[in-house]
Formats: structure tokens, sequence, C-alpha cells
């Protein structure tokens, strides 16, 4: 047996959070996102969880180029395109799509001739209509266009853009303001819609959707958790009892001993630490549960290890199974007592925490 920690990652979770999205938006297709790795699901199982999704959104193309070699045929797009000549090409011959935001990137595609033998490259081009962070300014789109359309081997499928505020009450009038009319002039197929537009906004309800936290089971809105959206969590966080302590009244647990008991407690000691991704910001009190009853953390996290009261569950011990998010405890709920968001934690889940895939 190895170290007792586990990100159970659960398809059926994945395969219904990706059907609810495309429930919102009956119209579109959905690129399901799985960059960073599926958010730290493991990207290869999330799209072995997902059959029926229409294609797939990512951002290296090492990923997308194994998924390609591992027979996968459905669509799949760059978020930020290529970063150099010899990727660009990669992706020609591979068939990947690619976002283009930039001129240094127009240009690598105006310069390169591409492999001759492949089909044209999918390219989606990106309209910054107020995120500032990638794409053109929808006043250039025209002219932009004009020269995609200037090099062969290219066809032009898609105008994306990226809300900065779906999720907040500022929300995408103004973007989609900026976006709608040179969508229509161009007449191109659009892409606009994260999980908060998709679950918020009926204007998300176009060509290819953009489902990512969503898919995953977590919320994208500050003031709901995953399950009052009708999601499911797609990873649960589990590790074991390795360890008890029964502490006498002042006595304290962990670095720095800044929790002291005000009463003789017993404590269990979790195999799993800030370097398995667990935030270590957050304060005693963080939910926990211990074979399935609710507890809290003690002291500070540690990196390996981290300590949780037992008082609510006295026949805890050693092999007890702790569950540190995921189905029955919100990762939402976490992410709040690190002051963060569900998307950071299932990102930092560290690659020496094994993903299994859940049975049931
Ligand atoms: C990450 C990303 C998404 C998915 O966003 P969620 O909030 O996770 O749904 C969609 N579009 C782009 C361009 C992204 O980078």
């Amino acid at each position: 047996m190895t170290r007792p920690i586990l990100a159970r990652i659960h398809p059926d979770a994945l395969a219904h959070n990706y059907r609810l999205a495309k429930q919102h938006a009956p119209q579109g297709r959905a690129m399901a996102v799985i960059k960073a790795d599926g958010y730290g699901h493991g990207f290869l199982q999330v799209v072995a969880a997902l059959p029926e999704a229409d294609g797939f959104a990512l951002l290296n193309s090492e990923n997308a180029l194994t998924l390609r070699d591992h027979g996968e045929t459905r669509p799949l797009v760059l978020l930020e395109g290529f970063f150099d000549v010899a990727e660009l090409r990669a992706c020609a011959q591979a068939g990947i799509g690619v976002a283009i935001h930039h001129e240094a990137q127009l240009r690598m595609l105006e310069t390169t001739p591409l492999p001759a033998t492949a089909a044209p490259l999918t390219v989606w081009l990106k309209l910054n209509t107020g995120m500032n962070r990638l794409g053109f300014r929808p006043q250039h789109a025209e002219v932009v266009v004009a020269r995609l359309r200037a090099v062969s081997g290219v066809r032009l499928a898609v105008l994306m853009t990226h809300f900065a505020t779906a999720d907040e009450p500022a929300g995408i009038a103004a973007q989609w303001a900026a976006f709608a009319p040179v969508a229509q002039r161009l007449g191109l197929p659009v892409s606009v819609a994260n999980s908060a537009a998709i679950l918020r906004h009926p204007i998300a309800d176009t060509a290819w959707l953009r489902p990512g936290i969503m898919l995953y089971g977590c919320s994208p809105f500050a003031e709901q958790v995953g399950g009052e959206l009708g999601l499911r969590p797609a990873m649960t966080l589990q590790a074991q009892l390795i360890g008890t302590q029964t502490l006498a009244a002042g006595e304290s647990v962990g670095y720095g001993a800044i929790f002291t008991a005000d009463k003789p407690m017993r404590v269990g000691v979790v195999a799993c630490g800030y370097a398995d991704g667990y935030p270590r910001i957050v304060p005693s009190g963080t939910p926990v549960l211990v074979d399935g009853q609710r507890s809290g953390t003690v002291g500070r996290v540690s990196m390996d290890m981290l300590a949780v009261d037992l008082t609510p569950c006295p026949t805890a011990d050693v092999g007890s199974t702790v569950t540190l998010w995921g189905q029955g405890l919100p990762i939402e709920t976490i992410a709040a007592a690190a002051n963060t968001i569900g998307y950071e934690l299932m990102c930092a889940v560290a690659p020496r925490v094994v993903r299994c895939i859940d049975p049931d």
C-alpha cells in the first residue's frame, strides 16, 4: 500500500455536469475545457468520461497531440493558440484547432508554409471585448479576417471572446454589445460562454460553449455552491488517518503551536498536507469528514500532514477515511476558508496524489 491519499474522480458526475451545460444552451455545441490537466482531474480521464462531448478546449499542444495519438478525432482547440512556428506546424499536421489572438501569431501564420498534406488548420479568431488579456480589438476584426482568409491552408471557423464578469453583477452586457454586431457582420459561428455565462446568461446559447469549472462540479459564483446549481463534484480528495494523539488541556498540535486544547481531546493525523495541494492558509475548524462525520482541522497544515479533531467521531482511528473535499463536502467551502476559489484548489492538487477513477 502507498501513502493513503487519493483524488477519486467521478466520471458519472463529469458526464452529468456536461449534460447540464448543454441543457442550459440546447442550440449550442460544447467544447469541454480541459486545460490545467482537466482542472487537476487528469485530462485523459476527463476525456474518457465524456464520450458525448463535442470537442475539447485546452492550452498546450502536448496534451492535444497526446489525445490525437490516442485516436481522439473530435475537434480540439488551443485557447491561447500556438507560441511558435514549430508548434503551429505541429497543430496543422495533427488537425488541432488554434485560437489567434495577436498580431504576432497572425504574422507567423502568414509567413509559415503549412504542411501541404494536412487538412486546413481550424482557426478561432479571438476578440478582446473588455477582458483586456488576449484578442484583437473588435474594430480590427474585419481587417484580420481578410488577412486570415488570404492565408492558404487556413479555415476561419469561429469568432470568440471571453467575458470578465459573467459571474458578477456587472454581467456580460457591455462585452456582448461590443461583440455581437461584429459577429453578425462577419457571419461567423461564435463562442463566448464560460460556465458562468452558460448558467446565468441566455445569450450563451450560441455555437460553441466553453464550460470549464462547471464540468468539475464547482460553482463559478461566489454566492452559490455547485450542488445548488444541480452540479455534482467530479473529484473527492480523500486521505486516511495515519496517527492519533490524545491532548491534555493546555497541549497544542503542529508547527507554531497555534492550536491549544482547552480540554482533553483526541486528534487524528491525516496523510494530507500542502504538498498535496491542501491549502496551508486555512484556519483551525475548516471542515473535514472523518468516516463521513463532520469535524474540523486543528492547528497549522504541514507539508505532508494535517490534524483533525476526533471529538465528533470517537471511534475513528488509524485507517479511518478523511474527506478533504468532494462528495459530502463542497470544495467551495474549503476554498472560502482559504480565501480563494474552487478552481485554484482543484488545479493545485499535486502530481503525487494519485487520481483514481471511481467505479460508481
Ligand atoms: C478557462 C476558460 C474557459 C472556462 O472557464 P470556466 O469559468 O472554468 O467555465 C472558457 N474560455 C476560456 C477562453 C478559458 O480560458
